[in-house]
């Protein structure tokens, strides 16, 4: 559906410039290009905006040298725009977990893959780093998320906190710290309460948990196929809850990556995972070459 952006590009420098310096009129004209990509890809209309600027100011005036034609010039030039502004300066998959047992909150709304999320790098701690993990589930409104959990552990071998009627999220967070204490476990992982839409509700119940467990990460997960609404929400929750990284799922669907784009550039929040799938190896630490390369088509 969409035309390669790459292609589009080398396309109009044909037309424009052989070689010589690209001028200003030229990356005006590749630019505008750039911007429908972006916009076709979800990015949000003043990221865009933000960024062709960027690009306009890097582009304009440079040589073009004989092995590489303006177009291919140009495509490099918002490649690389794109990894810097996607890159943070820390490595996203380095999780803060010394100190055990270093507790890991995960918030995001019902249906967004926290759960799943939960269970993915709870494996990932495991077998990658040989960490002695507990996963709790905290939705007590939902008795099905919490036998979900305690399935996704049987299955994945990683031990989740017995489940105890009538408990309150906080209770429950308490018992897990306690637990992961006195069984020597190096992450403590708690999966809060989803909801469909934000509301006073659920911002009250995770803050109250965020504030017993002291967490040292905050994982918002969200839907990377939701495009805005991804952003949105990433912005409120880190208002209100405040959070240390995003983890998108679904990105193995045929969203085109603007929302990984948006997400950075208007929360500051880097994208620490990216969920690939449904089975529970299926999560990757954020790669922003592959994003700047989904987007460029
Ligand atoms: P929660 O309500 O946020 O806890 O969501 P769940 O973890 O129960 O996930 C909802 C559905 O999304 C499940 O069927 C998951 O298998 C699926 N899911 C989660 N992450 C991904 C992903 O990265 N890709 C795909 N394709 N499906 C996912």
């Amino acid at each position: 559906m969409f035309e390669n952006l790459s292609d589009r590009l080398s396309g109009v420098f044909d037309k424009l410039t052989k070689q010589g310096a690209l001028s200003e009129d030229d990356v005006k004209t590749a630019l505008r290009e750039v911007r429908v990509a972006l916009l076709e890809a979800d990015v949000s209309l003043p990221v865009a905006r933000d960024f062709v600027k960027a690009v306009q100011e890097k582009a304009t005036g440079q040589a073009v040298t004989k092995s590489i034609t303006p177009g291919q010039q140009v495509v490099k030039i918002v490649h690389d725009e794109l990894q810097h502004i996607l890159t943070g300066d820390e490595d996203p998959g380095a999780l803060k977990i010394d100190n055990p047992p270093a507790p890991i909150l995960m918030v995001g709304l019902q249906g967004s893959g926290k759960t799943t999320t939960t269970a993915k790098l709870a494996k990932r701690l495991k077998d990658r780093e040989g960490k002695r993990v507990l996963m709790a589930s905290l939705d007590t409104n939902r008795p099905a998320a919490m036998e979900q959990l305690a399935i996704l552990g049987g299955q994945i071998g990683v031990d989740t906190l017995p489940i105890v009627p009538g408990e309150t999220p906080v209770q429950i967070a308490k018992r897990a710290k306690t637990q992961a204490s006195l069984g020597g476990y190096d992450v403590y992982m708690l999966d809060t309460a989803g909801r469909l839409h934000i509301d006073q509700e659920l911002i009250a119940q995770a803050a109250e948990v965020r504030d017993v467990a002291n967490p040292r990460e905050t994982l918002l997960v969200v839907d990377g196929l939701t495009g805005q609404d991804a952003v949105n929400v990433a912005q409120e929750f880190d208002d209100k809850i405040g959070v240390s990284g995003v983890v998108l799922t679904r990105m193995d669907g045929d969203g085109r990556g603007g929302a990984a784009l948006s997400m950075r550039a208007i929360t500051g929040k880097p994208i620490r995972f990216v969920g690939l799938g449904e089975k529970l190896d299926a999560i990757e630490t954020f790669e922003p070459d592959r994003i700047a390369g989904r987007i460029l088509g």
